[in-house]
């Protein structure tokens, strides 16, 4: 009898979980469930959870399970992050489909969206460089904002984005535009998460990032600043009297970024910090 015909789905997980670990993936057991719950998706339209697992688990794997489960192992060892794999991942407790056209929502940005909600009721909302839409439906779902546009360079980006707005049920308003270039109207918030890192930086980040992230949705030039400087050298045109604006930082930008929110204009600029205790979110006023 070949192994694969007396597989069973507690085999097929340990197995996935092994050449997983052999192959140094972070996180190897959480990995391998959650490549072994889009495999029974995707090939036996079934959804299984912990409690089926362990009532099943001496059970045999259908053919198509277990071809579908190590084209995902194979994938995820040579780098393909785990979202990719299996299109989804979770913010702000809401789930967000995501491909190789958008940046991976981070939970880090999360302190972005706590930040900016508590001043977004009945406001007019602008989220430039949206990516997957996640700040955007974020805000428009959970702030009760007055209006959400979101922004960005990438038609890629917004294809995504808009999935996600379908999915979530949100009403946002899509502008592809490079920056300001086709952005006509004042807010009362904007939020950004650019394009922040230096660009000798990226070879060295993890390869789940630097060989899989579109580099478009990091790159932010010699200084990493590039960004910040081109959106807020223009955004006093689009800021309503008393607007605000929070943009999200890497970890060592908080007095640089913080100096051009000055520079533009802004008053009471104020840097907050991440849960892991890293600058993450400038914030500033605009009077
Ligand atoms: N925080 C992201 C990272 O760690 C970068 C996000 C960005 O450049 N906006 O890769």
């Amino acid at each position: 009898m070949k192994l694969s015909e007396i597989t069973t789905v507690k085999q097929l997980l340990d197995d996935a979980c092994r050449e997983l670990k052999d192959n140094n993936v972070p996180e190897a057991e959480l990995n391998a469930w959650y490549l072994l719950v889009k495999a029974y998706e995707d090939a036996a339209d079934k959804d299984i959870d912990k409690a089926w697992f362990y009532t099943h688990s001496d059970e045999k794997v259908p053919e198509e399970v277990s071809a579908h489960l190590k084209s995902f192992v194979a994938h995820r060892t040579k780098g393909t992050p785990l979202e990719y794999i299996t299109h989804e991942t979770e913010f702000m407790g809401l789930s967000f489909y995501v491909d190789f056209r958008v940046l991976i929502p981070r939970q880090d940005t999360e302190c972005l969206v706590e930040e900016a909600m508590k001043q977004c009721k009945g406001k007019t909302v602008l989220d430039m460089c949206t990516g997957s839409g996640c700040i955007a439906i974020s805000l428009e779902k959970l702030a009760e904002c007055a209006s959400v546009t979101a922004s960005d360079i990438s038609s890629e980006a917004l294809a995504v984005a808009k999935i996600n707005a379908k999915n979530n049920n949100s009403n946002i308003e899509f502008i592809q535009s490079d920056l300001w270039k086709n952005i006509t109207k004042k807010y009362d918030i904007i939020t950004c998460n650019p394009p922040y890192i230096k660009r000798d930086v990226i070879p060295t980040l993890m390869r789940e990032v630097k060989d899989f992230e579109p580099v478009l949705a990091l790159d932010g030039g010699g200084s990493g600043l590039d960004k910040y400087e081109l959106i807020l050298s223009e955004i006093k045109e689009h800021l309503n009297a008393g607007a605000m604006a929070f943009f999200e930082i890497g970890y060592d930008q908080g007095a640089t970024v913080g100096d051009l929110f000055k520079k533009a204009g802004f008053t009471d600029v104020k840097v907050t910090k991440d849960l892991a205790g890293n600058d993450r979110v400038v914030s500033g006023t605009f009077l």
